[in-house]
């Protein structure tokens, strides 16, 4: 079994008035199933409302299936006395790194996981460093928060859960609120997480430049999987990211529209670099 194994999820979200009545029913989980082995990159897209942050809470025992299993670790969620450890192995970051950021100061904050854990003083100094210095923030380490950029902020926030030694670490749309820079900055700490220290990673986004390096990337609508494969296989895909109002790259996009006017192009070409090499040779052939 992987680090986490989702089975026949279903979650359903029950509105009722007053009088306790079932006024109505979202499923905004609908039977989705997938495995994620440790040390992998899965990528999770979608569309606003497509049920990715409720897919999210599952993994860390936020939420509990209204039907299928949740198994995190070979632990299933609803096992009451197994939270603890589920929150340990996987741990979870946020849109809005002004809720996650709680010390006066960088260093304190991203203390405060191992802390809570009872994690030894000593101990505690040495994840702190390390944990910043992962996500190339440790020159930042005696500043207040609330000097740093959004971005700045997020990584921060990775430090802090990374300092608590998960297994894996869930990002829900970590980079929503920030500026390119600051999705650069934060996507390239999540990255070497993933390379340096081996931590599977779940990264959830609607940014698509986003998982050209996840190892598999799942694309959701309406609560359920749609498309499933590496980036290259989910990039070939365009008509269908247009129709699921996902943002395709831009050269995905120029490389499709240049193939359907018979130009010799691959499909799913991720990145500028793929472009101007296949293009080139494109033209070789042409002219
Ligand atoms: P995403 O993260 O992809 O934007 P969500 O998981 O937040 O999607 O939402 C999936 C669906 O569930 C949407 O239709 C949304 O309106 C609904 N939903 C999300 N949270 C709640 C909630 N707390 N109560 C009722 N419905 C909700
Ligand atoms: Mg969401």
């Amino acid at each position: 079994m992987g680090i986490i194994k989702v089975k026949d999820l279903v979650y359903e979200y029950i509105r009722r008035d007053e009088e306790g009545n079932v006024e109505g029913i979202t499923t905004a989980v609908d039977d989705v199933s997938l495995n994620i082995n440790q040390g992998d990159f899965v990528a999770i897209l979608g569309h606003n409302g497509s049920g990715k942050s409720t897919l999210a809470k599952h993994l860390n025992a936020i939420l509990y299936p209204t039907e299928g299993t949740v198994w995190v670790d070979g632990k299933d969620t609803k096992d009451d006395e197994a939270v603890w450890d589920i929150r340990q192995t996987a741990g979870m970051v946020f849109q809005n790194p002004d809720n996650q950021i709680i010390g006066q100061i960088v260093e304190e904050d991203v203390g405060f996981g191992p802390e809570n854990m009872g994690v030894p003083t000593k101990e505690i100094w040495e994840r702190v460093e390390e944990s910043l210095k992962a996500v190339g923030m440790y020159q930042f380490r005696k500043f207040s928060p609330n000097k740093l950029s959004g971005g700045q902020k997020q990584r921060v926030s990775i430090a802090g859960v990374i300092a608590m030694h998960p297994k894996c670490i869930v990002l829900d749309e970590p980079t929503a609120m920030l500026d390119p820079k600051g999705r650069k900055e934060v996507i390239r700490a999540v990255r070497a997480l993933n390379d340096v220290e081996h931590i599977t990673v779940i990264l959830i986004t609607h940014y698509m430049e986003e998982v050209i390096y996840a190892d598999k990337v799942y694309v959701m609508d309406k609560g359920q999987i749609t498309l499933q494969g590496t980036p290259r296989e989910v990039f070939s895909e365009v008509e269908r990211l247009k129709e699921l109002r996902l943002d395709v790259p831009q050269v995905t996009l120029l490389a499709h529209e240049l193939k359907k006017e018979g130009f010799p192009m691959p499909k799913g070409v991720l990145t500028n670099q793929e472009f101007v090499e296949a293009f080139a040779r494109c033209i070789g052939e042409v002219g």
